[in-house]
């Protein structure tokens, strides 16, 4: 099977392109570095029959071609990270929906098998205990930027969705609830690498606001398998599924544990929203996922909790040094 990976450079395009690679796929990454790294891919690009094109996903016809050759499509580019949506508004739109579009559109007419990346952002502010995958979705005014990655994201479920039924190609739209790991990095926003490098480096814990914001943090490592048994599932298609842990914790604790595990010196500091993102932030108080139709679907079971997933991402930053830069 040859897949392509859009967005195979980033952090979880990259754990994806080593485990397809790992049972025997053909793998050709679409990428433009603009927050991925070849060096996520120092891996991949050793076996047989990987390909790396550096590319946009807004470039219709090499999307098109590299579409036509592939047996499935996996499209997890994305401007992503809070401060490159707040920073880049325009460009992240752009990206977030006419790439999918482009990325769905070649697929469903060269008839490639394709999954769609989500996140658990379009539930919004929504806060309900075990978020599900029909619930409702509650968003903010078009003036705070946050919101129009959870909108932009929201429409590209529709495209996924729409051309899915039309067309009878096999669709999967997964909705990723913080997923972490190593090769992830902090210089966008997600708090467990920003955490993870200041422990590391004695700096200061930037907990932002009263950091009893909670979240549940997913490991790559289950939740990257679970990608192709989805493509490999017909009742998952069509469907929107969530994807993530099962271990809640508050900010103010994620950083707690994080100091424990690293022996850091760092002290935790508090910082309020407007010194972090800019004025009219909102964040969301809670988010935690219901994964049960994942687990009714293809037996989806997240076997790391938040302490082996800290340690994770601490052990490669002591054998690997910092997440690099994009070039
Ligand atoms: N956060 C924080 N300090 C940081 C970065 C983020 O306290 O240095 C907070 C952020 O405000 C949010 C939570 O950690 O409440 C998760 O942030 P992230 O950007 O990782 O994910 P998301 O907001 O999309 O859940």
């Amino acid at each position: 099977m040859r897949a392509v990976v859009t967005g195979g450079a980033g952090f979880i395009g990259s754990h994806l392109c080593d485990h397809l690679i790992a049972r025997g796929h053909r793998v050709t990454v679409l990428d433009d570095l603009s927050t991925g790294s070849l060096g996520n891919l120092v891996q991949a690009q050793g076996s047989p029959g990987f390909r790396f094109v550096e590319g946009d996903v807004l470039d219709r016809d090499l999307v098109d071609s590299l579409v036509s050759e592939a047996d499935t499509v996996f499209h997890l580019a994305a401007a992503v990270g809070v401060y490159n949506i707040v920073d880049n508004p325009l460009r992240s739109l752009r990206v977030n929906l006419h790439g999918t579009e482009n990325v769905v559109e070649s697929a469903v007419a060269h008839r490639v098998p394709y999954m769609v990346a989500s996140t658990s952002e379009v539930y919004g502010k929504n806060d309900a205990d075990g978020l599900k995958e029909g619930d409702d979705r509650v968003y903010g005014p078009a003036t705070k930027s946050r919101w129009s990655y959870a909108a932009a994201k929201s429409l590209d479920e529709l495209v996924a969705y729409v051309h899915g039924v039309e067309s009878g190609v096999p669709c999967v739209i997964t909705r990723f609830f913080n997923v972490v790991g190593p090769r992830q990095t902090g210089r966008y926003g997600m708090v467990v690498p920003r955490f993870v490098d200041q422990a590391m480096s004695d700096e200061p814990i930037t907990v932002y606001g009263t950091g009893t914001q909670r979240r549940c943090f997913g490991s790559v490592f289950d939740v990257v398998p679970a990608l192709p048994l989805l493509m490999d599932a017909p009742e998952a298609y069509n469907q929107a599924v969530n994807l993530g842990g099962h271990e809640e914790v508050s900010i103010k604790g994620l950083a707690d544990r994080v100091v424990e595990l690293t022996g850091s010196r760092s002290p935790i500091t508090f910082v309020g929203y407007e010194e972090a993102y800019g004025e009219g932030y909102e964040d969301m108080q809670r988010r935690y996922p219901d994964t049960s139709l994942a687990a009714r679907l293809i037996g989806y079971r997240p076997e790391r909790d938040l302490n082996d997933i800290i340690r994770s991402i601490v052990e490669h930053r002591r054998t690997e040094g910092p997440v690099p830069e994009p070039v």
